[in-house]
């Protein structure tokens, strides 16, 4: 049986990024990669720039501290300045206002005494270019602000905006199908019958698919029958990933693998040595010009929600042009911690920072049904396989999850 490394490396040989389109600049371009280079169209500051309220002066007029100076304008941001400061005068500035002629420094408000209307006593001895921004100083007209590859985080969006980059070119979000498969299995509206349970797992992927940055497409639940299997999988395949819950185990009615195969999916893995999600599918659909990449997860909720971070996300990371990121962080156990297992196991678990760095306490667990219990959590601590005393203090892999 594979190790979660040899599947995760198995699934990053056969990702490639998506090609770039164009879309309108917004702020639902966040977490995407940049697939051009951009170039500002001005000046910034496009003028000489005051950083605070106060008064333009000279700062010669100052050398010696305090003086009174003349009052000749008043500029707030938005105006063009009109009057040249002269020896023994000051214009009164806002913040963001372009700085007028003859003025080389800004005294913020807090070291200025209004005297009346025309005079202004100033206490301060400020240092040429005080409080000022020139002109082009964070960057120049022609000049590339942004090169491709860059991942959009909200300060890129707005360099964007500064710039009037209205139409970019970034690698395309993977578009990622959920299809939940069980006859068991009935809408979170329902009242579940004898031996039925709600659909939890759909909208926890949908959930997990769109914090990974994925567009996530909710494709409904299908029936542990080849006639229901087979149109939902065919669907789910026109996505960029297909990612299905239950149906991938050793039972009778576990037909997912079987239907994926025989709809063109040539399967990678069937199966990883590890606890939750042993039964975990991964494979991948030739199309004529593209590829769906398809996870088989295991229907029980931990299991699939371990399964998502540890392959899934990873593939949608790949699809958007990024890579694989890992998640993993060695954290100290906080306490002491008996744990018998025949698997390599993903525990639920709180990471904290503490001051000897990250720590790391298992939370409750009553095994791969229980949901409940990881919202406890924010992360899987990895237990080995056999039965320990883990010794607070010892170092564990922990998967982060948030
Ligand atoms: P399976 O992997 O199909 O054998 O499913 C394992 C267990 O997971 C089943 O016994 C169900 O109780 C549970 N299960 C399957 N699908 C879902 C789902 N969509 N939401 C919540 N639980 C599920
Ligand atoms: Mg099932």
């Amino acid at each position: 049986m594979l190790s979660v490394r040899e599947a995760q490396a198995k699934v990053r040989e056969r990702i490639r990024p998506l090609t770039p389109e164009s879309w309108p600049l917004s702020c639902e371009l966040l977490g995407l990669q940049l697939a051009e280079d951009v170039v500002s169209d001005l000046d910034m500051p496009p003028f000489d720039k005051a950083l605070m309220d106060g008064f333009a002066v000279r700062s010669a007029d100052l050398e010696n501290g305090a003086r009174t100076l003349k009052i000749i304008e008043e500029v707030s941001a938005g105006k063009t300045p009109q009057k040249t400061v002269q020896p023994g005068q000051a214009t009164r500035i806002m913040t963001g206002a372009p700085l007028p002629a003859g003025a080389d420094a800004v005294v913020m408000i807090e070291r200025c005494r209004i005297v009346d209307a025309d005079a202004v006593r100033i206490e301060d001895a400020p240092r040429p270019e005080q409080n000022i921004l020139r002109q082009g100083r964070e960057m120049r007209v022609g000049q590339v602000i942004l090169a491709q590859g860059v991942r959009l985080r909200p300060q890129e969006i707005g360099l964007l905006a500064t710039v009037g980059k209205t139409q970019v070119k970034v690698r395309s979000a993977p578009k990622v199908a959920v299809v939940a498969t069980g006859d068991e299995v009935v809408a979170p509206a329902e009242m579940p019958g004898p031996g039925q349970i709600r659909n939890s797992n759909a909208l926890m992927l949908l959930a997990q698919v769109a914090r990974a940055g994925g567009v996530p497409h909710n494709r409904g639940i299908a029936r542990d029958r080849l006639d229901s299997l087979r149109p939902h999988i065919a669907e789910g395949l026109l996505a960029d990933i297909l990612v299905l819950s239950g149906g991938v185990s050793a039972g009778k009615l576990d037909l997912v693998p079987s239907v994926l195969e025989e709809s063109g999916v040539e399967a990678e893995f069937h199966k990883v040595a590890m606890k939750p999600g042993k039964p975990v599918f991964f494979g991948v659909k030739e199309h004529d010009e593209r590829r769906s990449f398809v996870f088989g997860l295991p229907g029980n909720p931990v299991s699939a929600m371990v399964c998502f971070e540890l392959f899934v996300r990873p593939a949608i990371q790949g699809l958007l042009g990024y890579p694989p990121e890992i998640r993993l962080v060695k954290a100290t156990l906080a306490e002491d911690f008996h744990y018998k297992t025949d698997r390599q196991t993903y525990h639920p678990a709180q990471l904290s920072i503490s001051e000897h760095g990250w720590q790391v306490r298992p939370t409750p667990w009553f095994g791969s049904p229980d949901l409940r219990g990881v919202t406890a959590a924010n992360a899987f601590v990895v237990f080995p396989e056999g039965d320990h005393h883990h010794r607070a203090g010892a170092v564990y892999d922990v998967l982060q999850v948030e």
